[in-house]
């Protein structure tokens, strides 16, 4: 007796074991008329739909010949911070450089103001309804960052949020230390005493289990490849799990840095040289791409992501949810812009939000793929197949959504057509 049946399903999505590098991103098993079996949290059984039918199950679902593909993963987001930008906006279109909102007060600096003012508590119940949003859109597993603490109080604030995020929520949340995200006004001027500040956080990090990855901001103004160099370093010593965002804007050499420090991954990548495109395709760090924030941004030039496939990295995609570059959770919404601006192929970015997105967050061996005996990590989408999503943007497509073989959302219907009546429920 299974707990949970998902049958007749039109098309299940089966990504291999990664990470899937180059030629390899190409390839997505895609079975039709098939159902699949969640037994305490695993999944227990796949085969036919003809087989499925004598099967004894606690629940059954009827897939309606739909898509069922495992448990997105977001492999990086900024999920805790304070207050909001919406301001910024009107500034933006009137030409305002970053540096004059900078100047003014805003930009990063007021998330970080905002982050410092507002209570742990406030800050989990503000995560908290995002993370729900963020399950609701089919994403099992994700990444969160500190970063808009800039002083030691605050950055282990967001990171007891997370810890705490992780524990009392049924979804996967791995969590990373972001000290070095900006410069604070405090330390103007006086970057190297920061990045030592930081630097002096990790083991307290380490040592109380607040995260597990570190990264840096490894940016033309921010920090140097040196610097990120030495906190890289400092990290690996305590153990800690390396990531980096590197040549977002400039061409500093931050992704032939990740790579040389077999970093788990090397995030935005917009600006990557050469060579630093050939080392991703040599080395193990995972490239994570994050479409979103140039759209946001009003750019026109993405990551090359069709060069990077081509030539044998192993690219995973994320939302980058933020409050200043990036304001979407909607992982669904970048899967479009990867194929409509990078041009990859609907089977490079289902492999690429599942298998090497789980990767990248050291999550590979337990999120982004199904096979008996995994974790039961399931969305059935409303969708005819795999190939829709990407093509239907900005929609929510998720239909149901099941963490460990637990329903963490389902849509209802709406009542356009017939408004329930008193009693009857919705
Ligand atoms: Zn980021």
């Amino acid at each position: 007796m299974y707990d949970t049946l998902i049958e007749n399903i039109g098309q299940l999505i089966l990504p291999a074991e990664g990470p899937l590098k180059g030629d390899a991103m190409k390839q997505l098993e895609v079975k039709e008329n098939m159902a699949i079996a969640f037994h305490e949290g695993k999944v227990a059984w796949i085969g036919t739909n003809e087989e499925a039918q004598k099967l004894k199950a606690s629940e059954r679902v009827d897939a309606m010949e739909k898509t069922v593909t495992p448990g997105l993963v977001d492999p990086h987001t900024h999920l805790v911070f304070g207050g909001s930008r919406e301001n910024e906006l009107a500034l933006k279109q009137a030409g305002v450089p970053y540096l004059e909102i900078l100047k003014q007060g805003g930009g990063i600096l007021s998330t970080v103001e905002a982050t410092r003012a507002e209570s742990e508590d406030d800050l989990y119940e503000k995560a908290k309804q995002t993370l729900e949003q963020i399950a609701a859109h089919g994403v099992t597993t994700l990444e969160a960052k500190s970063g808009y603490g800039l002083d030691r109080e605050a950055e282990l604030k967001q990171l007891r949020v997370v810890k705490r995020l992780n524990e009392e929520s049924l979804l996967d949340l791995v969590s990373t230390f972001l000290g070095p995200h900006a410069i604070p006004p405090e330390y103007k001027g006086k970057e190297e005493a920061f990045l030592e500040e930081m630097i002096r956080l990790l083991p307290e990090i380490s040592a109380e289990g607040l995260a597990e990855f570190t990264d840096i901001f490894c940016e033309t103004g921010v920090f140097t490849i040196e610097q990120s160099r030495r906190f890289m370093k400092a990290s690996q010593e305590l153990g800690l799990q390396t990531k980096i965002h590197a040549d977002e804007i400039d061409p500093l050499g931050g992704t032939e840095l990740a790579v040389s420090m077999g970093a788990a991954s090397a995030d935005h990548l917009v600006a990557a040289s050469e060579e630093g495109i050939d080392n991703l395709a040599e080395g193990d760090t995972v490239a994570v791409l994050l479409p979103g924030t140039t759209f946001y941004l009003g750019k026109d030039h993405y990551a090359k992501a069709r060069k990077m496939i081509d030539r044998g990295a192993a690219v995973a995609l994320a939302t980058d949810f933020n409050p200043g570059s990036c304001v979407t959770y909607n992982l669904q919404m970048i899967m479009s812009l990867a194929a409509l601006k990078m041009k990859m192929t609907p089977k490079e970015i289902w492999n690429s939000v599942t298998v090497n997105a789980a990767h990248a967050i050291g999550r590979g061996d337990v999120a982004g793929c199904l096979s008996v005996g995994r974790t039961a990590d399931v969305v059935l989408w409303d969708v005819p197949n795999y190939k829709y999503i990407p093509y239907h943007y900005a929609a929510n497509h998720a239909k149901a959504v099941w963490k460990s073989g637990r329903k963490v959302w389902e849509r209802r219907g709406a009542h356009v057509f017939s408004v329930p009546q008193p009693g009857q429920g919705c």
